[in-house]
């Protein structure tokens, strides 16, 4: 057997699956633990959105658009990833919204973002779905949409395939709580000890207790969380992601003069944070959100005023009533609040730390890992994009 380094993974929420994905891909052994049997925190409960068109000019949007190919390239290998470059629209009903989007069609990183802007008929031959009340559309095709639910199962079954045909090795532990962590060295509530060259700790939220928030020390992260739901299958295709003018308060993309001649948030805009994202699953559910709760301790419920405020926006743009609402769930995630990307951190001699991409984590992490490999480890990272399935 090939004398080959190995690294300990901890945490399979997308942060830590990509980290693995590229060790081995790198040629290194990986062990990967995660507390759940199965994954079930912020990258299970997402909308799969891979949203180039939001990011900030620069390093955010560059690494997206990177970040936005790898999903690409890793899913010709995992095909249960659902990658679709399905392109988003987001749609306008006012013409102070109106004039944010033109704004940023004429910004000289369109091209890179690939929007375009959309007047209401141009906006319906895209997505046909979209027959309500509006007044035009920015359409971004780069935007694209993978199956949270599928995706780490998929990115895991791809990594024990190269594993079995002979490639670095990968083995998964699910149910296993990670106790202590010191360079080299990682041990499990069993009282396992799992030995590597490096250990690469992605522990999300976990942010207040434990061996893994203590890594994190006082770390300029916060958690935030979000309310979702989902319908039944929609009968038709939407063809597109589709997301609502108050999104345009949030992006950083879309902080154009233009922005701050909106008009001010409606109440309930104001008290949740809320903004209309939609995305449509391979089955034709929707994925529909979000609000956003920065106060803890987070309310154990889900307050039932965000979720018919954005049923009726949807129905609205559709011009047809939903399928019923089947799940409702929440969702937090970890955010680096000093203008980073991501918290990357050594706290201890070959140990890393990664976590806080917030919002935009699962758009982000292909390219964040690629990152820590290359940038943070050294090490030469073979470039998956354009070579195609293996
Ligand atoms: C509702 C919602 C919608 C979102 N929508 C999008 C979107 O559409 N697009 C986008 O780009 N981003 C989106 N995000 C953000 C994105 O989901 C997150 O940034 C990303 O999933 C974070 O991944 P992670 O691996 O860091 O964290 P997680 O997915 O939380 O994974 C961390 C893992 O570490 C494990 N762990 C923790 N402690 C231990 C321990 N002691 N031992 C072993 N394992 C441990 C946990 O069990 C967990 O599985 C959304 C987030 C939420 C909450």
């Amino acid at each position: 057997m090939a004398d080959r380094p190995r690294v300990v993974v901890v945490g399979a929420g997308i942060v830590g699956t990509m980290h693995a994905v590229w060790a081995q891909r790198c040629g290194w052994d990986v062990v990967h633990l995660e507390r759940d049997d199965e994954p079930r925190s912020a990258t299970v409960r997402n909308f799969g959105l891979v949203w180039v068109s939001g990011r900030a000019t620069g390093e955010e949007l560059d690494l997206a658009v990177r970040a936005r190919d790898l999903w690409e390239a890793f899913a010709s290998d995992a095909p249960g990833v659902g990658f679709r470059p399905d392109g988003s629209l987001t749609v306008v009903q006012r013409p102070d919204e109106l004039a944010v989007l033109a704004e940023v069609a004429a910004r000289p990183d369109a091209a890179t973002r690939q929007v375009e802007l959309l007047d209401a008929d141009e906006t319906r031959r895209i997505n046909p779905a979209v027959r309500g009340d509006l007044l035009g559309a920015l359409w971004c095709r780069a935007d694209a949409v993978v199956e949270p639910g599928r995706a780490l199962g998929a990115l895991r079954d791809s990594m024990l395939g190269a594993s079995n045909g002979g490639g670095p090795t990968y083995r998964y532990l699910g149910g296993r709580t990670v106790t202590a962590i010191d360079t080299g060295r990682v041990t499990d509530h069993t009282g396992a000890h799992h030995t590597g060259d490096l250990v690469v700790v992605c522990p999300g939220a976990e942010h207040h207790a434990g061996p893994l928030a203590d890594l994190l020390g006082n770390a300029p992260v916060r958690r935030v969380m979000l309310q979702m739901m989902q319908t039944a299958p929609l009968a038709e295709r939407l063809t597109t992601s589709v997301a609502d003018g108050d999104s345009l308060r949030y992006y950083p993309a879309f902080d154009v003069p233009a922005r701050a001649a909106m008009e001010p948030p409606a109440e309930v805009v104001e008290r949740f944070a809320l903004q209309l994202l939609v995305s449509q699953r391979a089955g034709g559910e929707l994925t529909i959100g979000d609000t956003h709760h920065y106060d803890e301790p987070f309310d154990f419920a889900c307050d039932e005023t965000p979720y018919r405020e954005l049923a009726a926006r949807l129905e609205r743009i559709l011009g047809a009533p939903l399928p019923p609402v089947v799940r409702r769930w929440t969702g937090v995630y970890s955010q680096v609040a000093d203008g980073a990307i991501c918290w990357r951190d050594q706290p201890a001699d070959g140990v890393w730390v990664i976590t806080g991409p917030g919002g935009r984590g699962m758009t982000l992490s292909p390219a964040i890992a690629e990152q820590t490999w290359s940038a943070h480890l050294g090490v030469d990272t073979p470039d998956p994009v354009g070579v195609g399935a293996t």
